[in-house]
């Protein structure tokens, strides 16, 4: 299995990390790439976006024509994970500041996103979550962004403060948190056994 961590912005290599060790857990054979530009995904299982500013990865992603290289792998059934700012972009709708700042989001999930949802009092900080399918996990929150509404087959997998924090639809998955910040690799099992199609395996 080639999994994929956008390497643009943010917690790259704890990505690679943190998925190197899950497929180790899962007994995956596999290999992770820092994906630079767009022929590093070509062959890939699945991506991770990780977090950052999601004005400038989405500026980033078009430059690099990774933009239209994710959105297909999306619509082949290809697992996608959007981490913080990655989750803003998996969105198909933003809320205001997503608008005034002009930000394209890859319109990948049928949910709407608010930026920075948490206030300023609360920039970053740990908390414990239910997360559906995988039970308490500890979660690393930064500036995040909340997931306010889905519809169509996209679900919220997990909530904090009445906002949703998880999110997932088919072989996609949107996270307000930093999973790749602590010790659990709980999350990145998850994606891999999502980009394996093992998705019967997903709820054990
Ligand atoms: N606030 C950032 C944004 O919306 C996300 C922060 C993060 O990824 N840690 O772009």
């Amino acid at each position: 299995m080639r999994i994929a961590v956008i390497g643009i912005q943010g917690d790259v290599y704890e990505h690679i990390r943190m998925t190197e060790k899950a497929m180790e857990k899962l007994g995956i054979q596999g290999e992770v790439i820092w994906a630079r530009r767009r022929e590093h995904l070509e062959g890939v299982d699945g991506v991770i976006i990780p977090g950052g500013e999601s004005t400038t990865i989405s500026k980033r992603l078009k430059s690099g024509g990774m933009y239209e290289v994710i959105r297909e792998m999306a619509e082949e059934g290809k697992a996608i994970m959007g981490t913080c700012a990655g989750c803003v972009l998996m969105a198909k709708e933003g809320d205001e500041e997503v608008e005034k700042t002009g930000t394209e989001l890859l319109g990948l999930m049928d949910m709407r996103v608010e930026r920075n949802a948490f206030g300023r009092q609360r920039e970053s900080f740990e908390t414990e979550l239910d997360v559906e399918g995988i039970g308490k996990i500890n979660a690393v929150f930064i500036r995040a962004p909340a997931i306010i509404e889905t519809w169509g087959d996209c679900r919220m997998i997990s909530e904090f403060m009445g906002k949703g924090v998880a999110a997932i639809e088919g072989n996609l998955l949107a996270l307000s948190f930093h999973p790749e910040l602590t010790e659990d690799t709980r999350i990145h099992e998850m994606f891999l056994k999502m980009a394996g199609n093992d998705r019967e395996k997903l709820y054990q």
